[in-house]
């Protein structure tokens, strides 16, 4: 048979999310891994989802997204940042985040174009960088910190860049960029006349720390297309309800490759997401003081253990560096840990391209108190060091 024509994601392996929680699922493992909530967000919006499929919203919703969530994404914009935008021309509903930031490459990025993201990267950015046959620049946030260089971002500019690829607050660090950071990405994007496309998925999961669209910057609205989704800020990962705001033609562009990925996204879902932002817009700043209870709880459980987390300014996620333990590879590390202490946990190697993530390990704090505190206990009561036996 012939070989697979896969040239365009040769050397992009699979996402390792799925694999750890089948990882978990085959070993009975607490999944400290992907990131979800083991509980599900407001019943009032699961409750509309419900009655929306018996009303008959069942049919293709318009192309941009139904009228009432464009409305209420570019509300919540204005509610929580003060950017105004137009609910006609300037949002557009995709299928989660995931699907924006698709097509935001597709549309974005010409063959050769180099786009410039911060490492360890979200993973589906390196694949979509790649089906757009754009090249992947990065620049390193560096650990334990994992703040930005400025200088290291200059330096990963050139006369191809087009895009920078923004995530803030950033999975899997945890980093919220502050004033200056973003300042400093204004500038570098207006000297290059670059595109921003900031995806602020875990924009109301902050601890402290203050989130702020770049888009809010000046200069950086009609340049900036922001993409966040539903998913984390009401607990309903599964729901893939995202979206894109920014000016006309930058919404235009990512439509224009949204139509042919998915042409429109689930019609039930939209009056209930519509519903969710308009009528729950303080749930999210709930979640955030019970996130960042149980941050401090993992992070103090994995201290115990003899890890050092960095502790993360917002998102679900807490990095160690496992080079602690006497480690010198994190994905041999998270492979061998359900065997040891019956826990998974995500290696994030694969998200650099350089070698500084060779031993940093994430772990997601968005559970149940009780399941965390099982996790860590038995981080705590296993041999956690390279060439240990299985636990009996
Ligand atoms: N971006 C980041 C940084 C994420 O962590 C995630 C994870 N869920 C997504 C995008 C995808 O969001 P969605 O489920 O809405 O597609
Ligand atoms: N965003 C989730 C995480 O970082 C995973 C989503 C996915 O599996 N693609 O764990």
């Amino acid at each position: 048979m012939r070989e697979l024509p896969v040239t365009r994601l040769s050397g992009i392996p699979p996402t390792i999310f799925g694999e750890m929680s089948a990882l978990a699922a085959a070993t009975g493992a607490i999944n400290l891994g992907q990131g979800f909530p083991d509980e599900d967000g407001p019943a009032a919006v699961l409750a509309r989802a419900a009655e929306a499929l018996g009303n008959g919203a069942n049919q293709y919703p318009p192309p941009f997204g139904i009228p009432a969530l464009r409305r209420a994404v570019a509300d919540h914009q204005f509610r929580h940042y003060g950017i105004e935008l137009d609910p006609d021309s300037q949002v557009l509903v995709t299928t989660g985040a995931t699907e924006a930031v698709a097509a935001a490459m597709l549309a974005l990025v010409e063959p050769g174009d180099e786009v410039v993201v911060f490492e360890p990267y979200y993973d589906s950015y390196a694949a979509m960088i790649r089906m757009s046959g754009g090249v992947r620049r990065t620049v390193t946030l560096a650990a334990p910190g994992f703040r930005l260089d400025v200088d290291a971002l200059r330096a990963a500019i050139t006369p191809r860049t087009r895009v920078l690829l923004l995530n803030t607050p950033h999975n899997p660090t945890g980093t919220v960029l502050d004033q200056d950071e973003l300042a400093a990405i204004a500038t570098v994007a207006v000297e290059h006349d670059l595109v921003i496309v900031s995806d602020e998925v875990y924009e109301h999961l902050t601890f402290g720390a203050a989130h702020v669209p770049i888009a809010t910057l000046p200069g950086m609205a009609e340049r900036t297309v922001t993409i966040s989704s539903l998913g984390k800020s009401y607990s309903l990962t599964g729901w893939k309800v995202g979206w894109a705001t920014g000016p006309e033609r930058l919404v235009r562009a990512v439509h224009s490759a949204k139509q042919w990925l998915t042409y429109v996204s689930g019609a039930p879902l939209q009056p209930a997401a519509a519903f969710a932002l308009d009528e729950l817009p303080d749930w999210p700043a709930g979640l955030a003081v019970e996130l960042r209870r149980k941050r401090d709880l993992l992070c103090a459980g994995l201290a115990s253990a003899g890890l050092r987390p960095s502790v993360p300014q917002g998102t679900y996620f807490a990095m160690t560096d496992v080079a602690v333990l006497g480690w010198d590879d994190g994905d041999a590390f998270c492979r061998e840990l359900p065997h040891r202490a019956g826990v998974v946990a995500i290696p994030v190697r694969g998200f650099y391209d350089s070698d500084a993530g060779r031993t940093l390990v994430r772990w997601a704090f968005c559970k149940r108190d009780a399941v965390l505190t099982e996790a860590t206990d038995r981080l705590a009561a296993a041999d956690l060091r390279p060439g240990r036996p299985a636990r009996p």
